[in-house]
């Protein structure tokens, strides 16, 4: 990740980040933190298989992922996920806090700038998908297809593989 180097309210330049890693800006006091930036992402389950996307821009183009993104500020993640879903695939899901399967933090693009992944399992309500914005194409997947799949994040496969077997187990 690189250093934050100007003030983001007023831009002047901010002094070397102290040891908790907050940059002042001498100009108007302010003082600045780098943190992740929260994502979401879903994996959709559909009569027993889970949905994968295909990327259509960098990073990472043409690889495997799954629908979702960056929220938006103030956005509420469950809120976010059902938006990303509908701008990527045109498709209603629906999922819930206690479908949270795990939280990655890793890097993102060229920059490096880190980003917390979190991964839902979420339940096609209705639409057929239609993929738009950055998704090129989709895939209904079984756990047996995951290991042939190129994923461009480790941590989508995982995700998937923890929604199928999650949907395989008895209520
Ligand atoms: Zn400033």
């Amino acid at each position: 990740m690189r250093p934050l180097r100007f003030c983001q309210a007023c831009g002047s330049k901010v002094e070397t980040p102290d040891k908790e890693g907050g940059a002042r800006c001498g100009a108007c006091g302010r003082t600045w933190y780098q943190n992740m930036a929260p994502t979401v992402g879903a994996a959709i389950i559909r009569d027993g298989k889970a949905l994968a996307t295909i990327r259509a821009f960098d990073p990472m183009k043409g690889k495997h992922d799954v629908p979702g993104g960056f929220l938006k500020p103030h956005e509420e993640p469950l809120e976010g996920l059902r938006r990303e879903v509908m701008e990527e695939l045109s498709i209603e899901v629906t999922s819930s806090m206690e479908q949270v399967l795990q939280m990655v933090p890793h890097p993102y693009g060229e920059d490096g700038q880190w980003v917390l992944s979190i991964g839902f399992k979420a339940t096609w309500v209705s639409g057929e998908p239609q993929p738009a914005d950055d998704v090129a194409a989709i895939e209904w997947v079984g756990i047996e297809d995951l290991d042939r799949l190129d994923f461009a994040w480790e941590h989508d496969r995982t995700l998937l593989r923890r929604a199928l077997e999650d949907d395989q187990e008895p209520d």
